[in-house]
């Protein structure tokens, strides 16, 4: 064999080898090795003897790369595509991380989505004072964007003309101090979010079984008896002082004090932006900070504040936006919908 030939073979070998041992780069091992078993007289005879087992290497080489998870498309599916005034939809989205992502609904408030189980969500409320129609929903996040048309269906109101007794009103409505203190409170809560549903099922009558009497429905359009005006966005439900109120769902209590414009009142935040307000207690057995379950005692039936008689006055708030309270009741938001099928 030529010095030539020997040292072409060495190199395939001294290839064969180095291939054998993986991509790993480890030069200690057969590289060096090689070189100088290979440079000794009877290297070539041994060389081409040890050849068939060295040809092992090529059905290690061969071993089939880990396939890469496949990467999936995001998906976008909406709870409904309609929504009625004073009503919300849901948003949810797959295989995509959204835990940055704000964007202006199509009545101009800021939203955001948060997790549940391995997908995101995002409530779109809207407001009783909206006009029906359709709207475009979009949102984007890095290279994906979205886009759908929704339809806001109407809703007829009842309108309400309310007869406050003057020195009330001089106590509430007509107190600058006292509407200022309510509008700080409003805006402080009303956008309060916490990330985790801390609802349990569905939403059941604060007064349990009494038989109160709903004297002013969710979304009427009251004027007072001095002038002002304004959606009443709850339920008032008319039952005698003392009368005791249940929490609707659990959650965490998050105000518990006084407002000259709502009296005692009782604010709990049940996860992802879903609050139940109460205006009006005689009493209240909770304190801020606390955690109620659903159905146990926060207080009692009262008149306190802008109020003409003993009622409870219950509003539902998803988002930042009033929803009809009485609709919740027995259901909850539902995320199991758009379920993407993997194939
Ligand atoms: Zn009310």
């Amino acid at each position: 064999m030529t010095k030539h030939k020997k040292l072409l073979t060495a190199l395939l070998i001294s290839a064969i080898i180095i291939s054998s041992s993986g991509c790993e780069n480890s030069p200690e091992i057969p590289v060096i090795n090689s070189e100088a078993e290979f440079s000794s007289s009877e290297s070539s005879s041994s060389v081409s003897e040890s050849l068939p087992e060295i040809t092992v290497v090529p059905e290690v080489s061969s071993e089939p790369e880990e396939e890469p998870e496949p990467v999936l498309e995001p998906v976008v599916t909406l709870s409904s595509p309609e929504v009625e005034r004073g009503s919300y939809f849901i948003i949810k989205a797959e295989n995509i991380d959204l835990s940055e992502t704000v964007f202006k609904d199509f009545l101009g408030y800021d939203r955001r989505f948060f997790e549940n189980e391995g997908a995101w969500y995002c409530f779109v409320p809207v407001k009783t004072a909206a006009e029906a129609g359709t709207y475009n929903l979009e949102f984007s996040e890095g290279d994906f964007s979205y886009s759908a048309e929704i339809t806001v269906l109407d809703k007829v109101f009842n309108t309400q003309y309310l007869v406050v007794e003057q020195a009330t009103l001089d106590a509430t409505l007509e107190d600058q101090a006292v509407r200022e203190a309510f509008d700080v409170f409003y805006q402080k809560y009303r956008w309060y979010f916490s990330d985790i549903p801390l609802w349990n099922g569905g939403f059941v009558k604060p007064l349990g079984n009494y038989p109160y009497k709903e004297t002013t429905k969710f979304g009427t359009f009251r004027t007072f008896s001095n002038g002002k005006t304004e959606w009443h966005n709850a339920t008032d439900m008319a039952a005698p002082g003392g009368t005791p109120v249940y929490a609707a769902n659990s959650g965490n209590i998050i105000f518990a004090d006084w407002l000259g414009l709502t009296g005692n009142t009782i604010l709990i935040d049940h996860g992802c932006g879903v609050l139940s307000w109460h205006y009006h207690l005689n009493s209240m057995n909770v304190s801020e900070g606390d955690f109620v379950e659903k159905n146990s005692l926060i207080g009692k039936v009262g008149t306190t504040g802008l109020s003409t008689g003993n009622h409870l006055h219950f509003g539902i708030s998803v988002g930042g936006i009033f929803v009809d309270p009485i609709a919740m009741m027995g259901s909850e938001p539902n995320f199991d919908f758009g379920k993407v099928i993997e194939e």
